[in-house]
């Protein structure tokens, strides 16, 4: 069901939080949603909603929900269930979709338990729980993902988490990890699917380099104004940074064998003589 007041050509935008959750890079993805919306002859417009906002979520296509630090989502947390989660779930039985990206993605989930033991809760829209641990994940990821309507099958971006995220049987993950650390360091997996809620640690910022996730969003978006097709964009400038990352990263030794160096280089310090 289409959203009430919204005029066939425009297209919404809602930015959670976007004073306290938005880091590294994270406002691009609302840039890009904007512009890849507007190119193909949307009125795109933007959304605040901050705390205590809930005007206008019912016109939302797609959410933005950006990253933050222990102390951000601290802040934030019970505005979240208080005010947002009836609207937000509303919003997505009607066919909204949800970008949240790690912070936002943890807060999303059942929980995030800091390392040092404080439980926000989240509000379970997405079928994970998150605790921190001491060592923060940081640097580039490459994902290979299985995501219909997706190509190129990779997803490139950058991490910097003390999170480790853990996939419940509702939600299934983005993808595999290529290089990075991706939901924890372990199962070898990155992100969240779960119906039209995607959730990452990639930031960099994320969209950018990924037009074809753009893309994958913006239709899911309109499908319930029975638009199937997006007309082609020239994405050569996004994929030739999509590829550059790609090239990095070959570079680098895989996934494993990096956890593997990690573990070994740590079991070694421990032995070291102090
Ligand atoms: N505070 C969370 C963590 O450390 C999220 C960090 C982030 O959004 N980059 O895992």
């Amino acid at each position: 069901m289409a959203p009430r007041t919204t005029s066939k050509k425009t297209f919404t935008v809602g930015w959670l939080y976007p004073d306290l959750m938005n880091i590294y890079g994270d406002r691009g993805n609302i840039l890009t949603l904007l512009k890849r919306a507007e190119w193909r002859g949307y009125e795109a417009r933007m959304l605040e909603l901050g705390r205590g906002t809930t005007a206008g979520m019912d016109e939302v296509d797609v959410f933005f929900f950006g990253g933050g630090q222990d102390r951000e989502q601290a802040l934030v947390y019970e505005d979240l269930l208080e005010h947002k989660q009836p609207p937000l779930e509303r919003a997505v039985a009607n066919g909204a979709v949800v970008l949240a990206v790690c912070g936002g993605y943890q807060l999303l989930g059942h929980y995030y338990q800091t390392a040092e033991g404080e439980r926000f809760p989240g509000i379970g829209l997405i079928d994970v729980r998150t605790e921190a641990g001491k060592k923060r994940f940081i640097g580039d990821v490459v994902v290979d993902t299985e995501m219909v309507d997706m190509t190129p099958t990779t997803l490139v971006g950058f991490e910097n988490h003390s999170g480790r995220t853990f996939l419940g049987p509702k939600a299934n993950p983005l993808g595999r990890v290529r290089l990075g650390f991706g939901n924890n360091g372990s199962d070898g997996f990155e992100g969240c699917l779960q119906g039209a809620v995607v959730g990452t640690y990639l930031h960099g910022s994320l969209l950018p380099k990924n037009p074809h996730l753009a893309d994958h969003l913006i239709r899911s978006a309109l499908r319930r104004r029975g638009v199937a097709e997006l007309s082609p964009l020239d994405d050569s400038v996004e994929l030739s940074a999509h590829e550059r990352i790609l090239e990095r990263a070959q570079r680098r030794p895989p996934a494993r064998a990096r956890q593997e160096q990690l573990r070994s280089s740590a079991a070694a310090a421990r032995r070291a003589p102090s």
